[in-house]
Protein backbone atom coordinates (compact mmCIF):
# COMPACT_ATOMS: atom_id res chain seq x y z
CA UNK A 1 0.00 0.00 0.00
CA UNK A 2 1.47 3.59 -1.03
CA UNK A 3 1.61 5.92 1.96
CA UNK A 4 2.91 9.22 2.97
CA UNK A 5 5.13 9.73 6.34
CA UNK A 6 5.17 12.99 7.50
CA UNK A 7 7.43 14.67 10.69
CA UNK A 8 8.03 17.65 11.86
CA UNK A 9 11.70 18.31 13.03
CA UNK A 10 13.78 20.38 15.04
CA UNK A 11 10.75 20.66 17.38
CA UNK A 12 8.25 22.44 14.49
CA UNK A 13 10.58 24.69 13.01
CA UNK A 14 10.93 22.34 9.95
CA UNK A 15 9.29 19.10 8.32
CA UNK A 16 9.39 16.64 6.12
CA UNK A 17 7.31 14.57 4.14
CA UNK A 18 8.23 10.94 2.65
CA UNK A 19 6.09 9.60 -0.07
CA UNK A 20 5.83 6.33 -1.54
CA UNK A 21 3.80 5.91 -4.42
CA UNK A 22 4.85 2.52 -6.63
CA UNK A 23 1.20 1.44 -6.43
CA UNK A 24 -0.28 4.47 -7.52
CA UNK A 25 2.26 4.85 -10.56
CA UNK A 26 1.77 1.77 -11.58
CA UNK A 27 -2.02 1.96 -11.71
CA UNK A 28 -1.16 5.43 -13.73
CA UNK A 29 0.81 3.29 -15.95
CA UNK A 30 -2.03 0.38 -16.97
CA UNK A 31 -4.54 2.20 -16.90
CA UNK A 32 -3.29 4.91 -19.84
CA UNK A 33 -0.20 2.64 -21.62
CA UNK A 34 2.61 4.86 -20.93
CA UNK A 35 5.91 4.66 -22.06
CA UNK A 36 8.70 4.18 -18.97
CA UNK A 37 9.28 8.46 -20.12
CA UNK A 38 5.61 9.12 -19.51
CA UNK A 39 5.22 6.63 -16.35
CA UNK A 40 8.53 9.03 -15.18
CA UNK A 41 6.68 12.55 -15.59
CA UNK A 42 3.31 11.03 -14.44
CA UNK A 43 4.74 9.60 -11.59
CA UNK A 44 7.06 12.22 -10.33
CA UNK A 45 3.75 14.36 -10.75
CA UNK A 46 1.15 12.05 -9.01
CA UNK A 47 3.94 12.15 -6.15
CA UNK A 48 3.19 15.70 -5.49
CA UNK A 49 -0.54 15.48 -6.15
CA UNK A 50 -0.43 12.96 -3.36
CA UNK A 51 1.60 15.25 -0.96
CA UNK A 52 -0.65 18.80 -1.59
CA UNK A 53 -3.55 16.25 -1.24
CA UNK A 54 -2.51 15.07 2.20
CA UNK A 55 -1.66 18.58 3.34
CA UNK A 56 -5.49 19.80 2.48
CA UNK A 57 -7.32 20.30 5.91
CA UNK A 58 -10.94 19.20 4.77
CA UNK A 59 -12.65 16.19 2.67
CA UNK A 60 -14.50 19.28 0.87
CA UNK A 61 -11.46 20.93 -0.27
CA UNK A 62 -9.65 20.12 -3.75
CA UNK A 63 -6.67 20.45 -5.95
CA UNK A 64 -5.41 20.79 -9.62
CA UNK A 65 -1.84 20.31 -10.71
CA UNK A 66 -0.90 21.47 -14.10
CA UNK A 67 2.29 21.31 -15.77
CA UNK A 68 2.41 22.32 -19.33
CA UNK A 69 5.97 22.85 -20.30
CA UNK A 70 5.36 22.79 -23.96
CA UNK A 71 7.04 19.63 -24.45
CA UNK A 72 6.16 16.47 -26.45
CA UNK A 73 4.34 15.04 -23.26
CA UNK A 74 1.84 17.85 -23.59
CA UNK A 75 0.02 18.94 -20.76
CA UNK A 76 0.55 16.92 -17.12
CA UNK A 77 -2.95 17.16 -15.26
CA UNK A 78 -3.58 15.87 -11.26
CA UNK A 79 -6.48 15.91 -9.07
CA UNK A 80 -8.17 14.17 -6.54
CA UNK A 81 -11.82 13.04 -5.83
CA UNK A 82 -11.26 11.93 -2.16
CA UNK A 83 -9.38 11.89 0.56
CA UNK A 84 -6.27 9.60 0.91
CA UNK A 85 -6.39 9.24 -3.34
CA UNK A 86 -5.00 11.08 -6.52
CA UNK A 87 -5.30 10.59 -10.39
CA UNK A 88 -3.87 11.95 -13.01
CA UNK A 89 -3.20 12.05 -16.76
CA UNK A 90 -0.70 13.51 -19.08
CA UNK A 91 -1.32 14.27 -23.12
CA UNK A 92 0.58 12.08 -24.83
CA UNK A 93 1.14 8.97 -22.40
CA UNK A 94 3.50 7.19 -25.82
CA UNK A 95 5.73 9.84 -25.58
CA UNK A 96 9.65 8.48 -26.08
CA UNK A 97 12.98 10.40 -26.18
CA UNK A 98 16.67 9.20 -26.15
CA UNK A 99 17.98 8.53 -23.17
CA UNK A 100 20.05 11.70 -21.71
CA UNK A 101 24.02 11.29 -21.88
CA UNK A 102 23.94 10.27 -17.83
CA UNK A 103 21.59 6.84 -18.92
CA UNK A 104 18.63 8.80 -17.53
CA UNK A 105 14.63 9.02 -18.52
CA UNK A 106 14.73 12.42 -20.38
CA UNK A 107 11.90 14.07 -18.36
CA UNK A 108 12.92 17.70 -18.56
CA UNK A 109 13.42 17.06 -22.48
CA UNK A 110 9.43 15.32 -22.38
CA UNK A 111 8.18 18.06 -20.55
CA UNK A 112 9.61 21.29 -21.51
CA UNK A 113 10.39 24.40 -19.88
CA UNK A 114 8.21 26.72 -21.74
CA UNK A 115 5.42 27.14 -19.57
CA UNK A 116 4.68 26.91 -16.13
CA UNK A 117 3.26 24.71 -13.32
CA UNK A 118 0.29 25.90 -12.09
CA UNK A 119 -1.59 24.49 -8.71
CA UNK A 120 -5.44 25.49 -8.11
CA UNK A 121 -6.55 24.63 -4.58
CA UNK A 122 -10.23 24.87 -3.65
CA UNK A 123 -10.54 25.59 0.06
CA UNK A 124 -14.57 26.30 0.43
CA UNK A 125 -13.55 30.11 -0.15
CA UNK A 126 -14.83 32.70 -2.70
CA UNK A 127 -11.99 32.42 -4.91
CA UNK A 128 -10.16 29.10 -5.73
CA UNK A 129 -5.98 29.81 -4.42
CA UNK A 130 -3.99 29.85 -7.73
CA UNK A 131 -0.13 29.64 -7.76
CA UNK A 132 1.87 29.61 -10.37
CA UNK A 133 5.49 29.66 -11.50
CA UNK A 134 7.52 29.22 -14.19
CA UNK A 135 8.82 25.84 -15.16
CA UNK A 136 12.95 25.78 -14.59
CA UNK A 137 14.02 22.18 -15.66
CA UNK A 138 11.02 20.35 -16.79
CA UNK A 139 12.19 17.45 -14.13
CA UNK A 140 9.61 18.28 -11.93
CA UNK A 141 11.36 18.31 -8.53
CA UNK A 142 13.26 21.21 -9.52
CA UNK A 143 9.80 23.04 -10.39
CA UNK A 144 7.80 22.11 -7.65
CA UNK A 145 10.87 23.55 -5.66
CA UNK A 146 11.07 26.40 -7.23
CA UNK A 147 7.26 27.07 -7.21
CA UNK A 148 6.86 26.33 -3.35
CA UNK A 149 9.45 28.97 -3.01
CA UNK A 150 8.51 31.37 -5.59
CA UNK A 151 4.76 31.51 -5.18
CA UNK A 152 4.21 29.92 -1.74
CA UNK A 153 7.15 31.38 0.39
CA UNK A 154 8.30 28.02 1.54
CA UNK A 155 12.32 27.52 1.75
CA UNK A 156 12.11 23.90 0.50
CA UNK A 157 13.81 20.98 -0.67
CA UNK A 158 12.07 18.14 -2.88
CA UNK A 159 13.54 14.91 -4.20
CA UNK A 160 11.35 12.89 -6.59
CA UNK A 161 11.88 9.90 -8.74
CA UNK A 162 10.30 6.97 -10.61
CA UNK A 163 12.53 3.53 -11.36
CA UNK A 164 11.36 1.89 -13.90
CA UNK A 165 11.88 -2.19 -14.68
CA UNK A 166 10.62 -4.46 -17.36
CA UNK A 167 7.23 -4.89 -15.54
CA UNK A 168 6.62 -1.18 -14.81
CA UNK A 169 7.16 1.05 -12.08
CA UNK A 170 9.71 -0.92 -9.42
CA UNK A 171 9.59 2.26 -7.08
CA UNK A 172 8.50 5.48 -7.00
CA UNK A 173 8.05 8.62 -4.61
CA UNK A 174 9.79 11.15 -3.12
CA UNK A 175 11.11 13.49 -0.24
CA UNK A 176 9.76 17.00 0.26
CA UNK A 177 11.46 18.86 3.40
CA UNK A 178 9.77 22.61 4.40
CA UNK A 179 11.74 24.68 6.92
CA UNK A 180 9.40 27.29 9.20
CA UNK A 181 10.43 31.07 8.81
CA UNK A 182 11.95 30.52 12.19
CA UNK A 183 14.34 27.85 11.29
CA UNK A 184 18.02 28.65 11.85
CA UNK A 185 20.57 28.74 8.86
CA UNK A 186 22.59 26.24 11.06
CA UNK A 187 19.19 23.80 10.49
CA UNK A 188 19.01 24.34 6.94
CA UNK A 189 22.34 23.60 6.40
CA UNK A 190 21.75 20.30 7.94
CA UNK A 191 18.63 19.60 5.97
CA UNK A 192 20.56 20.46 2.38
CA UNK A 193 23.26 18.21 3.33
CA UNK A 194 20.90 15.11 4.39
CA UNK A 195 19.23 16.07 0.94
CA UNK A 196 22.25 15.50 -0.88
CA UNK A 197 21.82 11.57 -0.05
CA UNK A 198 18.65 11.65 -1.89
CA UNK A 199 19.74 12.22 -5.84
CA UNK A 200 19.24 8.53 -6.76
CA UNK A 201 15.50 8.75 -4.30
CA UNK A 202 13.85 5.86 -5.99
CA UNK A 203 16.37 3.04 -5.47
CA UNK A 204 16.61 4.35 -1.92
CA UNK A 205 12.98 3.54 -1.72
CA UNK A 206 13.61 0.38 -3.35
CA UNK A 207 15.72 -0.64 -1.46
CA UNK A 208 14.98 0.51 1.83
CA UNK A 209 11.11 1.43 2.07
CA UNK A 210 10.20 5.25 3.56
CA UNK A 211 10.22 4.26 6.83
CA UNK A 212 13.57 3.34 7.37
CA UNK A 213 14.36 6.24 5.32
CA UNK A 214 12.80 8.75 7.57
CA UNK A 215 14.14 7.20 10.60
CA UNK A 216 17.89 6.73 9.51
CA UNK A 217 18.10 10.06 7.77
CA UNK A 218 15.84 12.31 9.92
CA UNK A 219 14.81 10.44 13.18
CA UNK A 220 17.73 12.18 15.01
CA UNK A 221 16.91 15.68 14.21
CA UNK A 222 14.17 16.00 17.05
CA UNK A 223 11.52 14.72 14.69
CA UNK A 224 8.10 13.64 16.00
CA UNK A 225 6.67 11.21 13.28
CA UNK A 226 2.92 11.68 12.33
CA UNK A 227 1.39 8.16 11.52
CA UNK A 228 1.53 6.99 7.92
CA UNK A 229 -1.59 8.37 5.60
CA UNK A 230 -2.33 5.75 2.44
CA UNK A 231 -2.70 6.88 -1.15
CA UNK A 232 -3.56 5.21 -3.72
CA UNK A 233 -4.59 5.53 -7.61
CA UNK A 234 -8.24 6.03 -7.91
CA UNK A 235 -11.23 8.23 -10.08
CA UNK A 236 -14.66 8.26 -8.89
CA UNK A 237 -16.25 9.83 -12.09
CA UNK A 238 -19.04 7.39 -11.86
CA UNK A 239 -20.24 9.79 -8.77
CA UNK A 240 -20.37 12.64 -11.00
CA UNK A 241 -21.44 11.41 -14.22
CA UNK A 242 -24.88 11.69 -13.57
CA UNK A 243 -24.22 15.52 -12.97
CA UNK A 244 -22.01 15.90 -16.56
CA UNK A 245 -24.96 14.55 -18.45
CA UNK A 246 -27.55 16.36 -16.54
CA UNK A 247 -25.11 19.79 -17.61
CA UNK A 248 -25.58 19.20 -21.02
CA UNK A 249 -29.79 19.35 -20.64
CA UNK A 250 -32.27 17.01 -20.93
CA UNK A 251 -33.18 18.14 -25.02
CA UNK A 252 -29.78 18.27 -26.06
CA UNK A 253 -28.78 14.47 -24.74
CA UNK A 254 -31.96 13.25 -26.54
CA UNK A 255 -30.78 14.54 -29.59
CA UNK A 256 -27.43 12.87 -29.21
CA UNK A 257 -29.36 9.71 -28.60
CA UNK A 258 -31.44 10.23 -31.57
CA UNK A 259 -28.68 10.89 -34.08
CA UNK A 260 -26.30 8.65 -32.66
CA UNK A 261 -28.06 5.53 -31.01
CA UNK A 262 -26.23 6.34 -27.62
CA UNK A 263 -24.94 8.81 -25.38
CA UNK A 264 -21.30 7.86 -25.05
CA UNK A 265 -18.66 9.16 -22.37
CA UNK A 266 -14.88 8.77 -21.79
CA UNK A 267 -13.42 9.39 -18.76
CA UNK A 268 -9.97 10.90 -19.46
CA UNK A 269 -8.43 9.67 -16.11
CA UNK A 270 -9.89 5.90 -15.77
CA UNK A 271 -10.09 5.33 -19.25
CA UNK A 272 -14.17 4.18 -18.33
CA UNK A 273 -16.34 4.37 -20.95
CA UNK A 274 -20.04 5.55 -19.84
CA UNK A 275 -22.58 4.48 -22.48
CA UNK A 276 -26.49 5.23 -22.36
CA UNK A 277 -28.86 4.57 -24.28
CA UNK A 278 -32.87 6.07 -24.73
CA UNK A 279 -34.26 3.92 -21.92
CA UNK A 280 -31.29 5.72 -19.43
CA UNK A 281 -33.03 8.96 -20.01
CA UNK A 282 -35.66 8.94 -17.33
CA UNK A 283 -32.37 7.22 -15.37
CA UNK A 284 -30.37 10.34 -15.74
CA UNK A 285 -32.83 12.62 -15.25
CA UNK A 286 -34.63 11.54 -12.31
CA UNK A 287 -34.62 13.62 -9.06
CA UNK A 288 -32.14 12.93 -6.52
ZN1 LIG B 1 -12.83 8.22 -14.25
Amino acid sequence: MDKIIKAVLFGGKARVALMETTETVNKAIKTHDLTPLAAAALGRSLTIGAYIESNLKSETHKFNLIINGGGPIGKIYVTSDRVGTVKGLVENPQVDLPLRKDGKLDVGGAVGTNGDIVVIKDLGLKEPYIGRSQLVSGEIAEDYNNYLFKSEGILNAVALGVLNDKDGCKAAGGIIIEAMPDADDNMVCILEDIMSNFTNISALIAEKGIEEIGNYYFGHLDAEFFPAQTVRFKCDCWHKIRKIVRGLGRAEIEDIMKEQGMLEIKCDYCRKNYVYTEKDLDFLFEEE
